[in-house]
């Protein structure tokens, strides 16, 4: 048995201690107090010199003692705004929940930062583990890049894991990943229309025709091989009178896309879209555009050559590179470090209907299979241990 694996095995009573205190902190978006410190504080028990590079975004160096690449593992650790009906005895009960196992993501991360430990003599190059919170509300990885993440030492080589729970391609220890595009951009728009006082103006009217402008864009303008999806989510009204024409109107919308330069097209047609048929309809037209997150794109190349360090761990052909819209994911904020380094996003089964866990991510009552922990860590360090060695 590979050496990380059966000493990870050893230690699963401290992965499983460490995720279900994580559990119980729960915490959303990028304020991670507890979450933060308790990580940090076992960082420090096993030698390491962590750092808070910005508000509970926690990066934390192994090895270096010899030359080398620097690789580095990334875990999410925030919670979603869900009331937990799990009944587990260390349910989260303060409102929020980690219904998508971002809690075995630190877990397995503290674990495979005591596996590099031990052995950080042996280590050529640097690890470099990312603690990110926010990544829900796709905000955490860019404060961490922004914040310094990628430099000193510069990251060569990114790969984060994510646990997937209550589909069928989540059986337990099996790993999956996608090659190239794999996860998609969200970005916003809102648009708020407005008259003037004694126009007679309906902007109702004027906003269906933008929107149904806006839904043509697709099938007009995006090729036809590339995916671009715009949805519209919200419509209201504001009116004073309610028996006369509304003093504004507002609509919001979400697209995805795959591609960067496809999605910078649609943004630029669809502000035209809004402009143009604003001043056809006699209408003031305050549009507000956000770029949230870049579409994932990982490579092909690394998952080639970590894919050998990933079966030693989980066994041949339990690690397989699958073709988009295997994994159901939409957007993933590791797209910005993505964006900066090659990367590979692994998805490791943690229970599947077959197994006894049908419940998926973000539920209510999800339950993750804490075997897949020990294998989780062993899978982060002998990638960080071995493909450093590989390069040199
Ligand atoms: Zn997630």
């Amino acid at each position: 048995m590979n050496e990380f694996l059966s000493r990870a095995l050893g230690m699963k009573e401290e992965i499983v201690r460490n995720r279900r205190t994580i559990h119980q902190f729960g915490g959303v978006g990028l304020d991670l107090p507890e979450t933060t410190a308790y990580v940090m504080e076992r960082l420090r028990e096993m030698g390491l010199e962590p750092v808070e590079i910005c508000q509970s975004g926690v990066v934390c160096c192994v090895g270096g003692k010899r030359p080398g690449k620097t690789i580095l593992l990334r875990a999410d650790m925030d919670a979603l705004p869900i009331e937990e009906k799990t009944g587990l005895p260390f349910a989260c009960t303060n409102g929020t929940m980690h219904a998508c196992g971002h809690d075995m993501h630190p877990a397995m991360l503290l674990g495979a930062a005591r596996l590099l430990k031990e052995r950080e003599e042996e280590l050529q190059g640097t690890v470099k583990l990312m603690f990110q919170p926010g990544e829900e509300v796709l905000e955490g990885a860019k404060a961490m890049v922004n914040a310094g993440l990628l430099e000193n030492p510069k990251v060569d080589a990114a790969v984060a894991m994510h646990v997937g729970i209550g589909r069928k391609d989540c059986r337990s220890g099996y790993v999956t990943y996608v090659s190239g595009p794999s996860g998609s951009s969200a970005d916003e728009l809102w648009v708020t229309l407005t008259r003037d006082k004694d126009s007679e103006v309906n902007l109702v009217d004027a906003a269906c025709h933008m929107i149904l402008g806006l839904k043509d864009l697709p099938s007009l303008e995006i090729r036809i091989n590339e995916t671009f999806g715009l949805m519209i989510n919200a419509f209201v009204c504001d009116n004073d009178d309610p028996a006369g024409l509304a003093d504004s109107v507002t609509f919001k919308g979400v697209m995805i896309c795959m591609n960067d330069p496809v999605r910078n097209q649609a943004r630029d047609r669809i502000v035209t879209i809004v402009e143009e048929l604003a001043k056809a309809h006699r209408v003031q037209a305050n549009i507000h555009y956000e770029r949230s997150v870049a579409p994932l794109v990982t490579s092909k190349e690394l998952g080639d050559q970590i894919n050998p360090a990933i079966a030693e761990i989980v066994g041949d052909g339990n690690a397989e590179e699958q073709p988009l819209g295997f994994l159901s994911f939409g957007a993933e904020d590791f797209a910005e470090v993505a964006k900066h380094v090659k990367a590979v996003y692994l998805n490791l089964g943690a229970g599947c209907p077959e197994e006894g866990y049908a419940v998926e991510g973000h539920k209510d009552n999800v339950i993750f299979n804490e075997d897949v922990l020990p294998v989780g860590a062993a899978i982060y360090a002998n990638v960080a241990y071995r493909w450093p060695q590989d390069q040199a």
